[in-house]
């Protein structure tokens, strides 16, 4: 009885204590989607795209047809009802009451005013003139940017008049803009700003037929991001995106605005944790997709980790007591923000008297101690959540040193295990590959997109023969936070992570 009046009390408190995901944060977020977008892209179009698409085909055919492996059986239900949740609180240095000095970058999205950043009403709205890339709200906000606009801006114009891209295919679409965006910084001698590059991604053209003129242009009424032509109109697959993109915006001006996103991790969240769908879930626990987006971006590795466990053990009472979870290529601004999501999401939820958590990743930083995650409702149930972190160290060094600990589970979220330039544009992966799949335990990987998903397995599998638990598919505990990408933008303008995902074993 009385515990769970002390339980209660703790509840009351937790709803008085928030996340801030504060500029710092968001500002490092947006570090991410620019390695997503440029960089990987600048190093090698060709093998990136076009014969992934065909590939990828008959493959994609075949996940469609398999079982979803998330359906929930009369099994887990009474596993579920076994359980005791654990409502946890968050740590105080996770709440911040002052605002962060503004440290983000600027951005470029092609119907805002490139100085105010509001979406200028149809008869006010000024064109640079001569780029024809930027918009202005006022003739008076186009001088203001025009002397850090002056140097691009003629150039970007000569090099958009020599390209005639109109009508053509998606990748030769893709690689001229590429082609552009290196043209002109020989031309400038200066790298592009992040949002000049973003000016020649994502300029305002027909998505169909890629027709670039204003006059004949008209855009979605509510993302505003998508235009079609007279030819053109859009259909359902833009519907699917729509509202991620008018969260990207709200995004780039909360992060414009130094505006401070406050989430609530959910108190007792393994009470109502019933495998819905990531929207769902951060529906019921957040105001605003906008929120949503940012709680989604810190559940999705811990969720996608209790996910992995089921189709790895079967089911969570299998979980060994004992657990140990490898996170492979960890940085610090995805998998360790806010860490107390690993008991929240994940350790909760799991009978187990030990869960540990070895981070390990040549970009993460955060060479700290040994640190115990568990709320004191947990260590007084008796069960211990450890993380452990080995900074600057590739997967394959951790592994020979005296440090390791033997997994249950080893895990990699966006690791891109296909691209050759793995960490300093060195190929690190090929022994990192080796050592995960000589640990002989189920491997989870995710990935941004079904393509790079496709391409990861694909390379693992010249190292060894798999067992595929779960076959690549999307992943339904996925971020919801999107960025922008042009990679695959035929099919989708937005990129979420940990979207697909797969459960695999050597065999
Ligand atoms: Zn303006
Ligand atoms: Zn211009
Ligand atoms: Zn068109
Ligand atoms: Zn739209
Ligand atoms: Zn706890």
């Amino acid at each position: 009885m009385g515990r769970n009046r002390r339980r209660r009390a703790h509840n009351k408190e937790i709803k008085d204590r928030k996340l801030v995901i504060d500029d710092k944060k968001k500002a490092d977020i947006d570090e991410d989607n620019e390695e997503v977008d440029v960089n990987r892209k600048l190093n090698g179009i060709e093998d990136e795209s076009k014969p992934l698409l065909s590939d990828s085909k008959t493959i994609l055919d075949k996940i469609k047809t398999l079982p979803n492996a998330t359906t929930k059986t009369s099994q887990d239900q009474t596993s579920e009802a076994s359980i005791s949740p654990e409502p946890c609180l968050i740590g105080p240095s996770q709440v911040s009451g002052s605002k962060p000095q503004s440290q983000h970058r600027d951005y470029y999205l092609h119907y805002l005013c490139q100085v105010c950043k509001i979406i200028p009403e149809v008869d006010q709205k000024v064109n640079c003139a001569k780029c024809k890339l930027v918009t202005y709200c006022s003739t008076e906000h186009k001088r203001q940017h025009w002397p850090a606009h002056a140097d691009v801006c003629q150039i970007l114009a000569d090099l958009f008049k020599s390209k005639n891209f109109k009508n053509s295919t998606p990748d030769d679409f893709r690689k001229i803009r590429v082609d552009i965006i290196e043209k002109s910084e020989q031309a400038i001698e200066r790298p592009l700003e992040k949002f000049e590059k973003e000016m020649v991604l994502y300029f305002n053209r027909c998505f169909k037929c890629y027709e670039q003129a204003d006059g004949l242009l008209k855009s979605c009424k509510d993302c505003k991001h998508v235009s079609f032509c007279k030819d053109h109109r859009l259909n359902e697959d833009h519907e699917k995106h729509c509202s991620s993109l008018s969260v990207y915006r709200d995004i780039v001006l909360h992060i414009i605005g130094d505006d401070l996103v406050s989430i609530y991790f959910p108190d007792t969240f393994s009470q109502k944790f019933k495998e819905v769908d990531m929207k769902t879930l951060c529906s019921k626990e957040t105001d605003s997709e906008l929120e949503s987006a940012f709680l989604s971006e810190l559940a999705t590795s811990p969720l996608s980790v209790l996910q992995a466990l089921k189709i790895a053990f079967g089911s969570y009472e299998k979980v060994p007591k004992k657990l140990c979870v490898h996170v492979i290529g960890a940085e610090n601004d995805f998998e360790l923000s806010a860490i107390e999501k690993w008991e929240i999401f994940l350790a909760h939820y799991l009978q187990c008297s030990e869960i540990l958590i070895v981070f390990i990743g040549p970009e993460l930083y955060h060479q700290g101690p040994t640190q115990s995650l568990s709320c004191e409702e947990c260590e007084a149930w008796g069960k211990h959540i450890i993380a452990k972190f080995h900074a600057h160290t590739l997967y394959h060094d951790y592994v020979q040193g005296a440090n390791y600990v033997k997994p249950d589970l080893v895990c990699s979220f966006n690791p891109g295990f296909y691209r050759s330039t793995g960490f300093n544009k060195e190929d690190t992966w090929e022994k990192t590959i080796v050592q995960i799949l000589h640990q002989n335990v189920p491997v989870l990987v995710t990935a941004y997109t079904e393509i790079e998903i496709i391409k990861d397995v694909e390379r693992i599998q010249q190292t060894s023969k798999l067992k595929l638990l779960q076959a690549p598919s999307i992943n339904m505990f996925s971020s919801l936070k999107p960025f922008l990408s042009f990679v695959n933008d035929e099919v989708s303008p937005v990129i979420f992570k940990n979207h697909y995902y797969t459960v695999f074993k050597k065999k």
